[in-house]
């Protein structure tokens, strides 16, 4: 019987949500639905699946790819060779499905948001949604990691819980063994959660201006943001980039000094409420998308807005 294999992503015995949008893409393929889970006590909504497959393998030993191309080797010795199988479009779950693909001689579409069932295709967006390209795996099975967010409105409830069933979890792997979760570096401040957002490019030359930039994001009740060469600079920390490899951010107000307005840059703040320029440059692409704008020297714009907040 052709199956739909999904493997599920666990961290710290949480069944991450992101699993939602494989199920999601598992309902559309229309084929049985088989869930791979790590051993553990959490909840599966074992309602959106046909079958849920425990290995009897801790979450740790089931994250390293070299362990999950044994654990599928047995799931493939068990139940035969699925359709699709599905990974999740995370660090882990590209990583796993890289590894599996090379293992087993599949083929493999990253990143994929669409499906168009009547056509067949798996469609994957570039350059933040202004184009999507169509693809057909050329063979089964085929292994696709799966966009977060794009398709957990498809998965649809079975009227009966699926069947519980395991396989045995792959012997330690020792090339690679997991060390520790490590968190993310906590800030003070989340851009994300900013209403005013002052934000700083290239522009603004070199690592001496920025403290007039923060002197000006605290007379305007403001925090201070920046591009992508900025945070490269080490002139600002990472958890203060905007944009497709930073944060995405949706302020009430946002500021831009000596930001040309890249692609990457703007897919991060583009939804901003009023979005205001400054650059010298009148042909400077962030004009396209700002509500206001100012043609001139940022550091003058500065000074004289400076002036202005203090009263
Ligand atoms: C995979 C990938 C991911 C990326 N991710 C991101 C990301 O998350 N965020 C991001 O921002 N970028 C990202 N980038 C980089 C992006 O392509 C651009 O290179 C970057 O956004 C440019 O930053 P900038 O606008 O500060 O610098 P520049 O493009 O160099 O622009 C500087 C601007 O300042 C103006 N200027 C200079 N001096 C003055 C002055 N005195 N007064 C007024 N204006 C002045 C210039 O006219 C110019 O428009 C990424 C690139 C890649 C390849």
């Amino acid at each position: 019987m052709s199956y739909t294999l999904i493997v599920a992503e666990v961290r710290r015995g949480v069944f991450e949500e992101r699993n939602l949008d494989s199920l999601g893409l598992g309902a559309l393929l229309g084929a049985q639905s088989v869930l791979l889970v790590p051993d553990g006590a959490y909840q599966v909504p074992d309602k959106l699946v046909d079958v849920v497959l425990k290995v009897k393998a801790a979450e740790e030993a089931y994250l390293n790819p070299m362990n999950m191309g044994k654990i599928l080797e047995a799931v493939f010795a068990a139940r035969g060779k699925p359709d699709h199988v599905l990974f999740t479009q995370s660090s882990s779950g590209t990583e796993s499905a890289a590894y599996a693909a090379g293992l087993f001689g599949m083929p493999v579409i990253t990143d994929v948001s669409g499906y168009d069932r009547d056509a067949g295709v798996f469609l994957k967006s570039y350059y933040s949604d202004k184009v999507f390209g169509q693809f057909k795996a050329a063979g089964a099975p085929a292994v696709l990691t799966v966009r977060s967010g794009s398709f957990r409105e498809f998965a649809a409830e079975k009227a009966a819980a699926a069947a519980a069933e395991a396989i045995e979890g792959a012997a330690a792997v020792e090339a690679r063994t997991f060390v520790e979760y490590v968190e993310e570096e906590k800030t003070d401040i989340d851009i994300t959660k900013a209403e005013f957002l002052l934000s700083v490019g290239r522009g603004i030359g070199n690592q001496d201006e920025v403290a007039g930039y923060e002197e000006l994001a605290g007379a305007l009740k403001a925090v201070l943001s920046g591009s992508r060469p900025v945070i490269d600079k080490m002139w600002l920390p990472k958890a203060r980039q905007v944009g497709t490899s930073g944060k995405t951010v949706k302020p009430k107000v946002y500021l831009a000094m000596g930001i040309s307005g890249a692609f990457q840059h703007i897919a991060g703040m583009k939804d901003s409420d009023c979005i205001i320029a400054v650059n010298k440059d009148p042909g400077a692409p962030i004009f396209q998308y700002a509500h206001y704008g100012i043609i001139g020297d940022i550091h003058k714009v500065r000074d004289k807005l400076k002036e202005l907040a203090k009263g």
